[in-house]
């Protein structure tokens, strides 16, 4: 029998999160293993996931760690004020980057470039592997290893199997770890829109009863539009032609960037909550969706991913440091400790944020518009908001603060 291919870490799934933990492990020099179902290839601008994602200022400085933001910057558009409010009522929340300093708050990054320029700077680290077009079947803990089959027949062992394989992670099916899933019975329209009136780097949010709208502002003249509502309401806006989808969203957005224009193609994106019962088992850990999958409501998903990243690396980096074995549960067990409050806490919050906000009772919304003006008259809470936002908030691991593990 010829004999398996060894690594030192094996990471289930290429999306952002499994090529962002797997470049941060070979650079601290692990050999790694990426395998996903799909091709791994980079993609062209207009074909594959056509959103953008709002990158937090702490998940700058992991991109810059990786020396992958001098790149990325270069399409990244500056988010320097989020103006909150609610449809119909007068109360608003406005928050500026220069009360907390004069970083912005956080960029706006195209998910295509930011998938490419990880995968380019993959391609020219030596102790990365990418196996396209191979997915995982089962894998088995055994002492000092973990052994993962492939569905082409194949099998290898590593000291730690990395599960960054989405939402419906067949990782946490395999291994036993339950799930908490809500569906939203909710979808996202995301799209590109040109407008008449300029950003300013302003991200736009606007609560409706149906769900929440947001435009986030994009190089030149335009802004990507995240636009949640019920699934058949979803459905109708999508039969829409474009002439009067962007008037609909014009006036869903309160006519804030002024007359709109479709760039490009609409996709619709159904919204569900996961939150797995534990983030680890033997020889095993999750990251990103496959541990939680958020509402996109405060644009916070992938930026919880990035500190999961941060706190599984920053242990396994110490336990290599030290001479232990980075898959023993002791180097385990200090990940998940580190993630849990976290992560809950922010499952709780955006799943509490879209029941509040898509509450149609009087007293409800008597409750959030009042709070919405009152808050804003209250500095010290909401520069904490906006520090909690930027990712900025309690002891941060190395690559949240820009150094490598
Ligand atoms: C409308 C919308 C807007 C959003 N906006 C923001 C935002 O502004 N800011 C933000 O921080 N977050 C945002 N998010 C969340 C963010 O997009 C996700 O958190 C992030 O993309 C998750 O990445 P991931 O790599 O964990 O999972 P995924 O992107 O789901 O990647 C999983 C990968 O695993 C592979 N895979 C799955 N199963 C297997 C298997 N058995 N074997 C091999 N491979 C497998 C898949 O092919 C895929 O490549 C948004 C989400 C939505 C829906």
């Amino acid at each position: 029998m010829s004999k398996k291919l060894s690594f030192d870490c094996i990471v289930i799934g290429g999306g952002l999160s499994g090529l962002t933990t797997s470049l941060v492990l070979s650079k601290i020099g692990l050999s790694v293993a990426i395998i996903d179902k799909t091709s791994l290839k980079m993609a062209k601008k207009n074909e594959g996931d056509q959103r953008t994602t709002a990158v937090s200022a702490s998940g700058k400085k992991v991109f810059e760690a990786l020396d992958v933001w001098d790149i990325l910057k270069k399409g990244a558009e500056p988010i320097l004020n989020i103006v909150v409010s609610e449809k119909g009522k007068n109360g608003h929340l406005n928050f500026d980057h220069q009360t907390v300093g004069t970083e912005p708050m956080g960029h706006i990054l195209n998910n295509i470039e930011l998938k490419n320029s990880l995968i380019s700077s993959i391609r020219s680290q030596k102790n990365i592997q990418l196996f396209p077009f191979k997915s995982l079947n089962n894998f088995f803990p055994e002492t000092g290893a973990v052994t993962i089959d492939l569905n082409d027949g194949s099998s290898y062992e590593a000291a730690l199997l990395v599960a960054a394989d989405g939402r419906n992670s067949d990782g946490r099916r395999i291994a036993k770890i339950k799930s908490t899933n809500i569906d939203y019975n909710q979808s996202s329209i995301v799209f590109t829109v040109g407008h008449e009136k300029p950003h300013r780097g302003t991200a736009y949010e606007q609560f409706t009863t149906g769900g929440p709208i947001a435009s986030l502002p994009m190089r030149g003249n335009k802004s990507s539009v995240v636009w949640s509502e019920d699934t058949e309401v979803v459905a109708s806006l999508m039969q829409l032609d474009d002439k009067d989808f962007a008037a609909a969203a014009s006036y869903r957005l309160n006519d804030c960037l002024g007359k709109m224009n479709i760039i490009g193609q609409r996709k619709v994106f159904p919204l569900k909550l996961n939150y797995a019962d534990t983030i680890i088992a033997n020889r095993f850990a999750m990251v990103g969706d496959a541990a939680h999958g958020l509402h996109p409501i405060a644009g916070q998903g992938f930026n919880l991913g990035l500190r999961d990243i941060a706190n599984l690396t920053e242990e396994i980096s110490n336990a290599r440091r030290l001479g232990l074995d980075i898959g023993s549960f002791e180097t385990l067990r200090s990940y998940q400790a580190a993630r849990r409050f976290d992560n809950f806490s922010l499952v709780a919050a955006t799943d509490g944020l879209n029941r509040l906000f898509t509450d149609n009772n009087k007293i409800v919304r008597f409750i959030r518009g009042s709070g919405l003006d009152a808050i804003n008259t209250m500095n010290p809470i909401k520069n904490l908001f906006m520090r909690l936002a930027m990712g900025e908030v309690g002891s941060l691991p190395h690559l949240l603060k820009g150094q490598l593990p």
